[in-house]
């Protein structure tokens, strides 16, 4: 299983799920979105740039997530 960046053209991946075993192994770890926490990026440039396309999904996300189900 791998985890891909999710900026559409980006084509960095990494096997490791956990950051401190892709940065043991010499990969580039890929960083949750910090907002919805629902897809990865390899770089705040490709965070950025893909931001105007993910907001909308990021915000349905993120209100998803801020539903109180395990209260
Ligand atoms: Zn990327
Ligand atoms: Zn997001």
């Amino acid at each position: 299983m791998s985890v891909a960046c999710a900026r559409p053209g980006c084509t960095v991946s990494t096997r490791l799920l956990r950051v401190s075993d892709a940065v043991g192994a010499g990969e580039t770890p890929l960083m949750f979105c910090k907002q919805c926490r629902s897809v990865r990026h390899c770089s705040r440039e490709c965070q950025a740039s893909h931001w105007p396309k993910h907001k909308e999904q990021c915000n349905k996300m993120k209100a998803v997530r801020s539903t109180p189900l395990l209260l």
